[in-house]
């Protein structure tokens, strides 16, 4: 299957689900993973119609960045974990930060998008199930942090991310979904305005959209296996 076929494939789904949910499809983003992937099969993903590219190493998306002459509209999202050394590169090379997992990561973006005169739109990520190989929130410190850091001038806090932990049986991961949806029901309840529900991956982006995924972040689905 080449990459057009895939995005047309992965479309399908996304409109099925959304549709056996009572939802709209056009409500769910896709963010094509691109990490580990050549800029060749990226620029087949554009051809077939992709807008947002996510990405987990600063590095990585930078010489992408660099060496490609990207449609004005293509937008970078950073999914993966960021040290704050590199927080100020991040500011300058992605449009949504979806990984924001401390509170002392927070204040650097708020500081480095202040000094670049930006608002930096970002997405709080929660650990789940609490996995120690997975960065994010614990679930009951996502409250308090997100009433803070929506509080910082240059941030905007948009939802939540989460990667919950893998099942050979997607159905199984279905619970975490609803839990990060009912953990942005509070979080609106407590007078916050997020909107954006960042979860599900290829093996289970169907069930994340069934409980109300915004977006949903899909790499080997759309670009076949990633190199080691
Ligand atoms: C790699 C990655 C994905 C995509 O995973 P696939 O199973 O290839 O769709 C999604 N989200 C995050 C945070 C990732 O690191």
């Amino acid at each position: 299957m080449s990459v057009r076929d895939n995005v047309a494939a992965v479309r399908k789904a996304i409109g099925r689900a959304a549709q056996a949910a009572g939802r709209d499809g056009a409500d769910v983003k896709l963010v094509a993973v691109s990490k580990k992937i050549d800029t060749a099969k990226m620029l087949e993903a554009v051809e077939a119609g992709i807008r947002i590219f996510g990405e987990n190493r600063i590095q990585e998306a930078r010489s992408k960045q660099d060496t490609v002459c990207w449609p004005d509209d293509i937008v970078w999202h950073l999914i993966g974990s960021l040290q704050r050394n590199k927080s100020k590169l991040a500011v300058t090379l992605f449009d949504m930060i979806q990984s924001v997992d401390s509170l002392e990561i927070s204040k650097y973006l708020n500081r480095h998008a202040g000094n670049a005169g930006r608002t930096l739109p970002l997405l709080i990520q929660v650990n789940l199930a609490d996995e120690p190989s997975k960065s994010g929130f614990h679930p009951d410190a996502v409250v308090p942090a997100a009433l803070e850091i929506s509080r910082m001038e240059h941030l905007r806090v948009k939802g939540l991310m989460a990667i919950p932990p893998y099942c050979d049986n997607p159905e199984d991961v279905r619970p975490y979904f609803r839990q990060l949806r009912h953990i942005k029901n509070t979080l609106n309840d407590s007078g916050l305005d997020l909107s954006e529900l960042s979860m599900g991956m290829s093996s289970d982006f169907e069930i994340a959209i069934e409980e109300g995924a915004t977006m949903v972040r899909v790499g080997t689905a759309i670009f076949g296996q990633r190199r080691k």
